[in-house]
């Protein structure tokens, strides 16, 4: 089978690597659609983030979905033939936070494509892999597998929103209309938000946002104090999202977020500033919400009933042999929200 490997930043190469037969409880996938995600990216153009750094080849992706090829012995949820989303994330089941129902602190994580741990972990990137029979989630069988791709990020929002609290009636802000920034908006109408506001710096996210479900979509390097007048009466927004992980976005945040709102900080950022008076006086909850547990089965459901319609966003699917193409027109934001490769 063929698979994308990542050797260094930019050299990425589409290379054989042998099959494996599934043992015990473990389920064989062929691998159909695979969406290329910020983490992914991160790896390619940079080989890694803050102190994580690839050490060795590893194969990308960790957005996957296919049909199973065969089962090992035990296997009883799926069979031969089915559709699957395949969760990357798999817990040890054993340790304090597994056993406390936080398996996404897991301190024994094995998350597929993520060089956190050496060797790392190979991604899903590849025409065949085998998972744990936890891991491959049934879908309908009439399911696009292009939209079973989403479950994986769709699971990162829901995980946020849990994160925020009940969102039926509030005023949210989404910060960063990016693939993650643009799930947050459609979770938070799914969940029977008031209203919903995104702000990006870029106009074709923005114009996304507005079709997928966003009362207002500001631009904020054309005006950057389009969100002035929602700082009016110390705030407006009830809930947060903060996608975009700028300090920038964050503290903006801070000053239109009314008194008592919760700010949750899905994006990435490093060190930021914070302004703190604020904070305190405004008495905000700041938030962080990292990866998924239960909610990566939710969104896999949500996905096949239509409840969320993920379409909007594939921007590509391309195909496996053009990776390199596809990793490049996926970090131009001016064209792409999410792109698939097709394996
Ligand atoms: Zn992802
Ligand atoms: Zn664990």
């Amino acid at each position: 089978m063929l698979a994308a490997i990542l050797h260094a930043p930019r050299d990425l190469r589409i290379e054989e690597l042998p099959e494996d037969q599934p043992g015990h409880g473990q389920v064989a996938i062929r691998i159909r659609a695979g969406g290329i995600c910020g983490s992914d990216m991160h790896y390619y153009l940079h080989g890694g983030f803050g102190t994580v750094r690839l050490q060795h080849p590893m194969v990308l992706g960790h957005e996957i979905a296919g049909e199973v090829l065969a089962t090992g012995h035990g296997v009883t949820t799926v069979k031969a033939g089915d559709r699957v989303a395949v969760n990357p994330s798999l817990a040890c089941g054993r340790c304090r936070f597994c056993l406390a129902g936080q398996s996404n602190q897991c301190l024994d994580m094995r998350f597929y494509g993520s060089a956190m741990r050496v060797p790392h972990v190979n991604g899903g990137f590849r025409q065949q892999l085998v998972c744990e029979e936890s891991q491959a989630v049934k879908l309908p069988p009439d399911m696009p597998l292009e939209m079973a791709a989403f479950a994986e990020p769709l699971a990162v929002c829901l995980h946020a929103a849990r994160q925020a609290g009940p969102l039926l009636g509030q005023r949210v802000l989404v910060t960063g209309a990016g693939p993650i920034g643009a799930l947050a908006i459609l979770v938070a109408r799914h969940a029977g938000a008031r209203e919903v506001v995104a702000t990006d710096l870029s106009p074709s996210p923005l114009a996304l946002a507005r079709r997928i479900g966003a009362d207002t979509a500001l631009d904020l390097r054309a005006n950057p104090a389009a969100l002035e007048p929602f700082g009016a009466d110390k705030g407006y927004f009830d809930v947060v999202f903060e996608a975009s992980g700028s300090g920038a976005a964050l503290a903006g945040a801070i000053g239109v977020a009314r008194p008592g709102a919760t700010i949750v900080q899905l994006g990435l950022g490093g060190e930021v500033p914070l302004p703190v008076n604020t904070l305190v006086a405004k008495e905000i909850s700041l938030r962080g919400t990292f990866r998924f547990g239960e909610e990566f089965a939710w969104a896999a459901r949500f996905l096949a009933s239509g409840d969320i319609d993920v379409a909007p966003l594939l921007t590509e699917v391309v195909l496996l042999r053009d990776a390199k193409r596809a990793f490049e027109l996926a970090a131009d934001r001016s064209r792409a929200m999410k792109v698939q490769l097709a394996l």
